[in-house]
């Protein structure tokens, strides 16, 4: 449609920005409101608090200082004034003149002269005056006044959006079809969407203010839901069709039993018991299992995975393991085969990873195409390498959230054959909530509860400059017989040579100015480029640009402390840049105790398993995220004896960094952090990256949406559930409107998650 404002050259503008259509640029919604019917007064403002203030411009100024030039603004309201000041401000000279009437948006600073205020890199707007149209008045005086970030510089800034927005909300006036069943708002008491859409950009009168600023209002709510409710809508329907695709039936019996109870090594925690009863129901109905595991690190997951592997290769199928590293494959192999050794089948474990020489692959993916192989475990080599399976029953795949490979499984099985079970293991501890609402198309069970005998973990914070007592410390874990990880964020200080950077990034916050807030968004989504350029970067966990930071690396800290602190001790090097068969060899000698200190990066964050490790160090401590110091700290406790995290930190640490470090210190509760993370983060990098599947929400944020999500995915369920009518009878949802429902979720499934894609 066509729509006033908008011609070819502006839509292109809103087209860089994700706005293509008329609906798009309807819910582009104001991120904040200045209240401008109720100003706020200049002398009852509060230093430390954020406002927003209209008033006179008295006079203005450029300064040039000898660093920068400063633009500083003063505005008054009677006798009280106040002082507006950019950095950096040439841009402003000539923009303002004494008497205009402007509206100004920023924390409220002391100021040096005792009476007066300030405001740093204030947001502002020159409100309009009597030479101006009546409509540009209207919308932006004497009301609630919604602000906008921009659409492309000051030409798409807040007031052409407020006049186009309101241009278009008349032309559509009474046409807005409505997208959900007028039965589900009346029961939610949510309004329609023409009346929400229409009252969160030019909230009515008397709409209470705070509400307005936290999306709660009805209006606000009612499209969060929407949003919401079509996502959950589209993973119920995923879900239910892969119920409806043939499975495989795993039959349970007394044999089956017997095969199991011959390898495990110990007795199952209440909870693995539990998971594990609802996987093998699972794999006994015949539609296609699709589970999450979910348990902290160290709760016992792959023992769990392995008998269920054992229940398929019991029914005469094969089962794979897919695990995000070479590491954690090989480690994973090894524990399976010493496992397995006990069964009195003593079924053909291979391994396939990427690294491998030709000749050998070859030779492993004609085992597995001719079914010799019954347990197959490797990277995501196995979808790569075109292995192509005899009987392929069940897939595990472990630490899921590293890479999106759900929807390829296909690729392994044979063509009609049945489609075989999956089960997806992680670690990363998601919120319940989230999980069960997010991963809407998998079930899920939860491992929360630590296998007997682990003692709490010590962690404790040490500045760099008392390296010295770690170090001692060190000495004597080993000097007890206890072996010890040290790691640094990057391999080496170089700057060229450091892969991709995987960092929290919150260094701009140590820097003077937080960034406004657009600038902010704009970073973070940056941020998120290139992480899902490949699927496993070599590496990805690893890394960062060390030289300009000066921060310390695994190599050159290796060299260091093996001829220093730790001379005499059996110290080894572990990073991502070795070949696969070294940083086996490596693994194997640390895991046989032949090693004494570990020296490495992040790629031994996941999954790595040496009970006799008691001791994790982590150095710059500060610059790695929460997930991922928890991952870390969850290498060692694995034993019965007492373990130690300590986490060395560097001569700066941003207040974040802070707030990480403490809540490490303070809790070892998986689930708890990952609700700290989640909110220190923002959803978009809590999951890392869009890999995970997660959607690009328009007016939706998991965080403080949890709720709705909540209430979106129990009234999707209970849509599909419920049968149509073509009867308006009261309290019933006519098809009609489940027909526009139905196009509404093709639609919105289609454009904005795709990502999702079913499978
Ligand atoms: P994760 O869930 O992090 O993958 P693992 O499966 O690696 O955890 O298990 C962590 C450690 O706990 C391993 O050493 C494993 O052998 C041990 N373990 C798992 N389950 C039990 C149990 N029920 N009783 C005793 N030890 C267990
Ligand atoms: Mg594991």
């Amino acid at each position: 449609m066509y729509v006033r404002g908008v011609g070819p050259r502006v839509a292109k503008m809103l087209a860089v920005k994700g706005i293509q259509t008329a609906e798009d640029l309807l819910y582009h919604l104001p991120f904040r409101y200045e209240d401008r019917q109720h100003p706020r007064s200049l002398d009852e403002l509060k230093p430390g608090e954020m406002a927003s203030v209209i008033a006179e411009v008295r006079g203005s100024a450029l300064l040039r200082t000898r660093r920068m030039p400063i633009f500083e603004l003063t505005v008054g309201q009677g006798r009280c004034a106040l002082k507006c000041i950019w950095f950096n401000g040439s841009y402003l000279s000539g923009k303002f003149h004494a008497g205009q009437t402007v509206a100004v948006y920023g924390k409220v600073e002391p100021s040096r002269s005792t009476s007066n205020l300030k405001m740093i890199q204030p947001q502002f707007e020159v409100l309009p005056d009597a030479s101006d149209d009546a409509e540009t008045r209207l919308l932006e005086v004497g009301r609630i006044t919604p602000v906008y970030e921009s659409l492309g510089g000051a030409r798409l800034a807040s007031r052409w959006q407020r006049k186009t927005i309101f241009n278009l909300l008349e032309a559509v006036r009474g046409a807005v079809p409505e997208c959900l069943p007028r039965e589900m708002l009346a029961r939610l008491d949510l309004p329609e969407r023409e009346t929400a859409l229409r009252e969160v950009h030019f909230p009515p009168e008397g709409t209470p203010f705070a509400q307005l600023q936290s999306w709660a209002t009805p209006s606000h709510r009612r499209l969060i839901f929407e949003e919401l409710f079509f996502l959950e809508l589209g993973l119920e329907l995923k879900r239910r069709r892969m119920r409806e695709r043939a499975g495989i039936a795993f039959a349970t019996t007394d044999k089956v039993r017997e095969a199991i109870r011959e390898v495990l090594p110990f007795h199952p925690t209440k909870a693995q018991k539990r998971a594990l009863g609802e996987i093998v129901a699972d794999m006994r109905s015949a539609s296609p299992m699709r589970r999450l595991l979910q348990g902290d690190v160290g709760s016992g997951k792959t023992i769990v995975a392995l008998q269920a592997m054992l229940v398929a290769m019991e029914n005469g199928y094969q089962a794979a393991l897919m695990a995000p590293t070479e590491i954690l494959a090989t480690q994973h192999f090894l524990a399976a085969r010493k496992l397995l050794e006990r069964s009195s089948r003593k079924p053909r474990v291979v391994l396939l990873t990427g690294s491998l020489d030709e000749d050998r692959k070859r030779h492993t993916r004609g085992e597995i195409n001719r079914g010799e192989a019954q347990l197959v475990i490797g990277t995501h080599a196995l979808i790569e390498e075109k292995v192509e399976f005899d009987r392929l029953g069940l897939v595990v795949v472990d630490e899921q959230h590293r890479f999106g490979v759900l929807q390829r499984f296909k690729l392994m099985k044979k063509p009609n054959q049945a489609e075989p079970d999956v089960l997806v293991m992680t670690a990363t501890p998601i919120p319940r909530t989230l999980a069960l609402s997010l991963y809407g198309d998998l079930d899920v069970s939860v491992l929360d509860e630590l296998p007997p005998g682990r003692t709490p973990i010590v962690t404790r914070r040490v500045p760099g400059e008392e390296a010295e007592k770690v170090w001692e410390f060190v000495r004597k874990q080993v000097a007890q017989g206890r072996q010890a990880y040290i790691v640094y964020p990057v391999i080496e200080g170089t700057k060229e040579d450091q892969p991709e950077l995987d960092f929290s990034h919150d260094d701009a916050e140590a820097g003077l100015e937080p960034p406004p807030p657009t600038a902010r968004m704009a970073a973070r989504k940056s941020t998120r480029k290139g992480k899902t350029a490949e699927l496993f970067p070599k590496a990805a966990q690893e890394a960062n640009p060390g030289a300009k930071s000066g921060l310390k690396s695994a190599v050159e800290m290796h060299e260091k402390l093996r001829t220093g602190p730790l001379a005499g001790l059996r110290v080894a090097l572990l990073h991502g840049r070795l070949d696969a068969d070294e940083k086996e060899i490596i693994m194997r000698r640390f895991q046989r105790g032949e090693i004494d200190v570990l020296v490495a990066t992040t790629v031994i964050e996941v999954g790595v398993d040496v009970p006799n490790a008691t001791l994790m160090v982590v150095e710059h401590a500060e610059r790695f995220g929460l997930a991922q110091l928890h991952q870390l700290r969850g290498r060692v406790g694995r034993g019965a004896a007492k373990s130690y995290c300590i986490l060395m930190t560097g001569p700066r640490v941003s207040p974040l960094g802070e707030e990480r470090l403490n809540a490490m210190v303070r809790t070892q509760d998986g689930f708890e952090l990952a609700e700290l993370d989640l909110n220190l983060r923002g959803p978009g990098e809590f999951f890392g990256t869009r890999q995970a599947g997660l959607p690009d929400f328009r007016v939706a944020n998991l965080v403080r949406d949890r709720q709705l999500l909540e209430l979106a995915k129990m009234e999707a369920a209970r849509f599909a559930n419920a049968p149509g009518t073509d009867k308006a009878r009261a309290g019933e949802v006519t098809d009609a409107e489940r027909a526009r429902v139905w196009a509404r979720l093709k639609e919105a499934w289609q454009r904005r998650y795709g990502l999702v894609e079913a499978g």
